[in-house]
């Protein structure tokens, strides 16, 4: 029979211990947020968390890309008051400390997920959804009392609330979260492409993004991901030292498929080696699979894993979070199944991948996935002829000092503007805007639900005051917002 504790969803691990480990976990993370409001889960996070930093016990919180955690471990009597407190502050959230506490989010300058996993998912996603993960949007000064109010209360539910308690559960308890329904999440489609292809740009180092079926008994997947990310650090130590970071980051998705995003990162003057082990380690495991001693230490560290977790309860859990995502339900894994897989299976896997892989490397290096037969394409979607509309081209002077502004032209047309650059055309249809950034110095940018993003204004472009008059008319006031002063500052 399920647990719950006022309308939340209880999963007790009864040890055999006198305190208490607790984590409430939320099924809303940053792609859940909007353009207008990217920052906002983890500006409620520090607002909420200020009301009980005094408590004498471990506390901690985390927003990632799909959930926001509150944990908490010490004497049943005082992860109580956590708990208690926590509830009650995300039911009314001290929004008057939203100033004081922008300074704070600012400095901390805290990533979602690593730049190159953010930098993918926006590859894949566009600006929306965990495309968000890689945009500041408008900084934690840009975000009011009445935004972070809203956020809360859709999201911050009993209804979309898991507590995971070990030990005592304390008494007294008091979740004072809202209810009425579990929030739905934003869907949205993915970018695809003709094969595999990969995308640069400038931060050191290389990964890969793959979209892997989820959830077969023999987790297959978690198998695949595990050896290739062994090949890659193995590969990278030869390269030149240990200290490289080389880690996976993972999104699942509403159909039953995870993204999951592996990369390492580059010393300066490495980044051509690192891309090449990225690059080869995934096409030759695809290819030929595992060696059986590579298989063998995943299989390893697999039972490792199993043994030091409670199996039942992380099962549960799992189950539990595919039930709030909405996502189809796994086969119960069979640890017979598991030690069974060949090298073959996961050769299989990560080659049924290799078609809709999203390769990254430096500008520079992009060549080490291209020689594998990666396509480089830019990183938004590009395509088809300029629409007919009024025509803007870049100020004269501009026009003399760079070749790419030559070949600028921005059209206004009836549905949404497009704009030629090096790359194609990109296309931003009225009804298909993100939001429009008022940058510090004075520019419009306008930011595409599907990923292209392009100052329009009138210091650019011959006449683009018009262009940003029109957004004014045509796009929505509640997805406007300014650059962050922190980021202007930086800039
Ligand atoms: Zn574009």
């Amino acid at each position: 029979m399920p647990q719950y504790l006022d309308g939340v969803r209880l999963l007790h691990h009864k040890d055999q211990q006198t305190t208490t480990d607790a984590t409430l976990t939320f099924a809303v993370g940053a792609q859940d947020e909007t353009l207008p409001t990217v920052g906002i889960a983890h500006a409620l996070e520090h607002l909420v968390m200020s009301t009980v930093r005094r408590l004498p016990i471990t506390i901690d919180a985390t927003v990632d890309t799909t959930t926001t955690s509150f944990l908490a471990s010490g004497s049943p009597a005082r992860v109580g008051e956590f708990l208690n407190g926590i509830c009650a502050a995300l039911s009314a959230p001290p929004v008057e400390r939203l100033e004081v506490e922008a300074g704070v989010l600012a400095a901390e300058d805290g990533w979602v997920t690593h730049p190159m996993a953010a930098l993918l998912y926006n590859v894949r996603y566009g600006n929306r959804g965990a495309g968000l993960d890689w945009l500041d949007g408008p900084g934690p000064d840009g975000l009011t009392g009445d935004q972070v109010i809203a956020f809360a209360r859709r999201w911050f539910t009993a209804d979309n609330a898991v507590l995971q308690l070990t030990g005592p559960i304390p008494e007294g308890l008091k979740l004072s979260l809202p209810t009425g329904g579990r929030p739905r999440h934003g869907r949205y489609a993915a970018r695809s492409f003709d094969g595999p292809v990969a995308v640069g740009f400038g931060i050191p180092g290389a990964a890969v993004l793959l979209s892997l079926p989820d959830g077969d008994a023999a987790r297959t997947s978690v198998l695949a991901t595990d050896v290739l990310q062994q090949r890659i650090e193995e590969m990278c130590r030869h390269v030149g030292g240990h200290s490289y970071v080389v880690d996976s980051d993972s999104v699942h998705q509403p159909d039953g498929t995870t993204d999951w995003v592996l990369y390492a990162e580059a010393r300066e003057g490495t980044e051509d080696a690192v891309a090449q082990a990225v690059a080869e380690a995934l096409t030759d495991l695809a290819a030929n699979g595992p060696s059986e001693e590579e298989l063998r230490l995943a299989l390893d560290r697999f039972d490792e894993e199993r043994a030091t977790f409670d199996t039942e309860l992380s099962a549960e859990f799992a189950a539990l979070r595919r039930e709030l995502f909405d996502e189809p339900e796994a086969e119960p894994l069979d640890p017979d199944r598991v030690r069974a897989v060949r090298p073959d299976e996961l050769a299989a896997v990560l080659r049924a991948a290799l078609p809709s892989a999203i390769g990254y490397a430096t500008e520079e290096s992009l060549e080490q996935w291209t020689k594998l037969g990666f396509q480089a394409v830019p990183l938004c979607p590009v395509g088809g002829e300029l629409p007919a509309g009024q025509e803007f081209r870049p100020h004269r002077v501009a026009r003399l000092f760079s070749r790419e502004a030559r070949e600028m032209t921005l059209v206004l047309a009836p549905d949404g503007l497009a704009i030629r650059d090096n790359d194609g055309v990109h296309r931003l249809p009225w009804d298909g805007v993100a939001g429009v950034m008022r940058a510090g110095d004075g520019t419009t940018v306008v930011f595409g639900a599907d990923g292209c993003v392009f100052p329009v204004s009138g210091d650019l472009y011959r006449g683009g005051a018009k262009v940003v008059d029109e957004l004014e008319r045509r796009v929505d006031r509640s997805l406007w917002f300014k650059e962050s002063r922190f980021k202007a500052e930086e800039d």
